[in-house]
């Protein structure tokens, strides 16, 4: 049994960890199944009680009055933190997430630079001065939203984490985060790091547990702000909830990302980028390119260079250097992905390869890499989000073919184009309809950067972490007029 660093298990409020929760998580281990953790959830009790932690250390407390120069200097404190602790941080991802550890590494450091980055926004970030007539001084202030709740998935945990609390920090605010229950061991850690850093006990609560402390946390009236990141089931529920005391609501949902490769491309690049692409974290991230739009005249190229890269993958223990793919987070999910790979089969797909469990992979969440052919775009499979590794190949003749098919989708969050004629890739990418899109290049999840705007349109999302656009949810706008005369 992979054995993890040691963690605290249990509800983090109002600068400490407590004492026992109401019921626990049991946290396992997707490459075996075994049972490594057990994590106390937090109860109503305890949820009302972060809230008021939160509620005070912003009301009365020292942390949204703070220099934010200072405030910065304790972000940059915590991005030294996690860096200090990587190698645990890292191991915890792996075991806990069945995330192979080269890659579980870079999103450690990942997280980390989103802290350093948050420390230097906030003096960069200001109001305006608005000419609204000659005898009044008109002029804006950014003030922190408030408390702020944040709700997390399981694909990536750490690194969802450091997308929330570093703006909202940066910006002033008051935290509540709730870890996704499959994978809260690094967050509760995230949290050992920042109480070591100074931060004024209630700025940061985790609050461990499943859907009904975000139900709690979504409907409060004491919370001025929710940003959810998971399903898009789940954000119409969050938004729902949070409409009744008009909450800010930032929302990342699901994503049904299309690469379209045209014939002039460099096929063998762009298959080799579709496997990260679309494979990476074992497909469980929004930002999975499955759906493979391809011109007809290079359909067998493409899924020759495609099914070639594939092989070169390895799965196995996420502790293996060597390992490339690693498990789906849970049996359940497991069976969800096996679902849909039998009703794509039912409806008519060509399976090219994969599509069980890999015969030396007897125990785990193990799934082959996936690919079907001649896939229709009334298939579930073109539409769903299936948050595993398996892509589906679908050929098109023109370009308006392509621009219909990959926005015949009710996700928008992103996407790739590859064409060596630039007119056509640009056009392309300027009707897509998606938050983000990549041009004859990787951008997968694992290179996405702190300084660009992340999110999508539709039903992929409202608002944009990351970047400077971050910090526009975490505060309100206030209009200070002066009377000159
Ligand atoms: P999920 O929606 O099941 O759960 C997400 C979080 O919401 C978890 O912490 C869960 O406990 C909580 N939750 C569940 N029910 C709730 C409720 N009624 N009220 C409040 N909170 C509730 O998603 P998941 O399975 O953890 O993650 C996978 C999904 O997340 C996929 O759809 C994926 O596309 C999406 N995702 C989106 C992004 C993005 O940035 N757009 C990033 C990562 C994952």
């Amino acid at each position: 049994m992979a054995s993890i660093p040691a963690v605290r298990t249990t509800p983090f409020i109002d600068g400490g960890f407590t004492a026992a929760g109401d019921g626990s998580e049991t946290i396992r281990d997707p490459a075996t199944g075994d049972i490594i953790a057990h994590v106390a959830s937090a109860g109503g009790g305890q949820v009302a009680e972060a809230i008021a932690a939160a509620r005070r250390a912003f009301d009365h407390g020292d942390w949204p009055r703070m220099p934010v120069f200072e405030r910065g200097q304790i972000l940059r404190a915590i991005a030294d933190g996690i860096l200090a602790r990587a190698e645990e941080f890292a191991l915890l991802e792996a075991v806990n997430g069945g995330k192979p550890i080269t890659g579980a590494r870079r999103e450690v450091a990942g997280a980390a630079r989103v802290f350093s980055y948050y420390a230097g926004a906030m003096d960069k970030f200001f109001g305006d001065t608005i000419p609204v007539s000659d005898t009044l001084l008109n002029f804006t202030l950014r003030e922190p939203l408030g408390v702020v709740a944040q709700i997390t998935p399981w694909n990536f945990p750490l690194l969802a984490a450091a997308w929330k609390l570093a703006p909202a920090m940066a910006a002033g605010c008051t935290c509540l985060l709730k870890p996704s229950p499959l994978t809260p061991l690094s967050t509760l850690m995230l949290a050992e790091v920042i109480v070591g850093c100074g931060v004024p006990r209630g700025v940061v609560n985790i609050v461990p547990g499943g859907a009904g402390i975000g139900q709690l946390l979504a409907e409060d009236p004491a919370i001025d702000g929710i940003s959810f990141t998971g399903s898009t089931a789940v954000g119409i529920a969050v938004m729902r909830a949070a409409a009744g005391s008009v909450k800010s609501v930032a929302l990342e949902l699901g994503g049904k990302n299309a690469c379209i490769v045209f014939a002039d491309a460099d096929i063998e690049k762009a298959a080799k980028s579709a496997v990260g692409a679309a494979f990476g974290n074992a497909g469980q991230s929004c930002s999975a390119r499955s759906r493979l739009l391809v011109q007809r005249s290079v359909v067998p190229a493409f899924t020759e260079a495609l099914v070639a890269e594939l092989h070169k993958l390895k799965l196995g223990a996420p502790l293996d250097a060597a390992t490339t793919l690693g498990p789906l987070i849970s049996a359940d999910h497991w069976s969800r992905v096996d679902q849909h790979v039998r009703t794509a089969q039912q409806g008519g797909a060509r399976l090219v390869t994969g599509g069980r469990r890999p015969e030396d992979l007897s125990q785990g969440n193990f799934f082959l890499p996936t690919v079907f052919a001649d896939v229709t775009s009334d298939l579930p499979i073109y539409r769903d989000e299936i948050f595993g590794p398996v892509c589906s190949i679908t050929a098109f003749d023109r370009e308006c073919d392509a621009i219909g098919m990959a926005n015949a989708s009710d996700y928008g969050l992103n996407g790739s184009v590859w064409s060596r004629d630039i007119g056509q890739a640009l056009r392309v990418a300027k009707e897509v309809r998606t938050g983000m899109i990549a041009v004859n290049g990787l951008p997968s999840a694992s290179s996405t950067s702190v300084f660009a705007p992340f999110g999508g349109y539709r039903r992929s999302g409202l608002g944009r972490e990351l970047g400077m656009n971050a910090l526009s949810f975490y505060t309100e706008t206030k209009t200070v007029t002066v009377d000159l005369s």
